[in-house]
């Protein structure tokens, strides 16, 4: 679960970069135009008087600083596709063809920056849709130099309009293919990313569980155990471990086979972690040995803990299926010291283990 959040948060970080950099290359792109567009205006080449391109101006950057709003505050990112590619591009087929339609000399050369537009959005659409796009911003070109040609026809010259007509279009599915491929290389490597995570948790995992019991192995058992060390020193936090052994478990392997054995192990496993409380720790230091570590407990609370959970195994029986009738358990129960190694504590407790097999087994003993 928690995982899960992880990821997700890291997908959303992701995510916003990505709107980040579409809000910031919009703004670019724009401001770019928009100055061309002003050269233009100024060298005489436009074709609109200035009330026009004032208002013209107004919406276009209106609408981008809606655009630049709705990114910053995040408001869409419940959408499939936050970052708003689509409306984003069929803005940019609408800003350059009104300001194309205004510009009759060089007329390609005052939509090139749609390229780029186009080069941004292949981030996020399909290569389908890269298509379809291109197609749709040459109808509109199509579009547009017809208004032009209807408006201006004697200043025209139809065989140049068309030439750079077809030069747009061209370059347009072209940028349109190429960036399919980008789109395409950046799912691949969505999807190589998430392979990649997946695979470094399962050696994770495997890192630190046991195979048959699927409990923390020993290495993690060490690992927690100078966690709490730690925590001792910096914030007294005190803690205790059981040290658990099955009894006379060679007899249970000699009597009832090797895969008896194994099956009491994976049943003691489960009915110990069935009755442990959140925050306490329990894995198999190996063989029929298993740990728990109880954070914020003293040598008697420990004691109570063992004794509890000595008392429900006593009440497995498994002679029905054909296994051993009872097995029991015997514990070591020891409390941190101040001061003390991870080692040192384990020998407290197995000393108290030994105890309480010296005196009859199915018990629990105190270091
Ligand atoms: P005690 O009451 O003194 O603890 O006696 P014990 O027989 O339980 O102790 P001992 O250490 O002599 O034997 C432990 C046995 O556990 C020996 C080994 O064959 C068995 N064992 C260790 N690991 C596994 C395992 O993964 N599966 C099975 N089935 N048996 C295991
Ligand atoms: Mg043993
Ligand atoms: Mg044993």
């Amino acid at each position: 679960m928690k995982h899960d959040l992880h990821q997700a948060e890291k997908l959303r970080l992701s995510e916003k970069r990505l709107m980040q950099r579409h809000s910031r290359s919009a703004m670019v792109i724009i401001a770019m135009h928009t100055l061309l567009c002003v050269v233009y205006f100024q060298l005489g080449y436009m074709d609109i008087s200035l009330t026009e391109a004032l208002v013209l101006a107004l919406l276009v950057w209106g609408s981008l600083l809606a655009y630049q709003l709705l990114m910053a505050t995040g408001v869409t990112f419940r959408l499939r596709e936050p970052s708003l590619s689509l409306p984003l591009i069929l803005y940019f087929i609408g800003v350059f063809m009104v300001s194309g339609y205004y510009v009759d000399e060089f007329r390609l050369s005052v939509v090139t920056l749609f390229f780029s537009a186009l080069l941004l959005v292949s981030f996020r659409l399909s290569g389908k849709v890269m298509v379809a796009v291109a197609f749709m911003a040459s109808a509109a070109y199509a579009l547009m130099l017809w208004l032009a040609l209807l408006d201006r026809w004697v200043h025209l010259s139809l065989s140049v309009e068309l030439l750079q007509w077809l030069v747009f279009a061209m370059i347009s599915v072209s940028f349109a293919v190429t960036g399919g491929s980008i789109n395409r290389l950046r799912d691949a490597l969505v999807d190589k990313n998430r392979d990649l995570a997946n695979a470094v948790k399962k050696v994770r995992e495997m890192a630190i569980r046991d195979d048959l019991t699927g409990l923390f192995n020993r290495r993690h058992l060490l690992e927690i155990l100078e966690r709490q060390r730690a925590l001792f020193s910096s914030k007294s936090v005190p803690f205790a471990v059981c040290y658990v052994d099955l009894d006379h478990f060679k007899k249970i392997n000699d009597r009832h086979g090797h895969d008896w054995g194994d099956r009491v192990l994976r049943q003691f496993s489960e009915l110990a972690l069935s009755g442990m409380r959140d925050g306490d720790h329990f894995g198999r230091l190996g063989g029929e040995e298993f740990l728990l570590v109880l954070p914020q407990s003293d040598a008697q609370g420990a004691l109570l803990v063992a004794e509890r959970l000595r008392l429900r195994w006593r009440e497995q029986r498994f002679d029905a299926q054909g296994g051993p009738a009872i097995v029991s358990l015997s514990v070591g129960v020891a409390a941190y010291q101040e001061g003390e190694r991870v080692d040192e504590l384990l020998n407290r407790a197995d000393q108290g283990l030994y105890r309480a097999k010296a005196g009859g087994r199915d018990q629990s003993r105190v270091a």
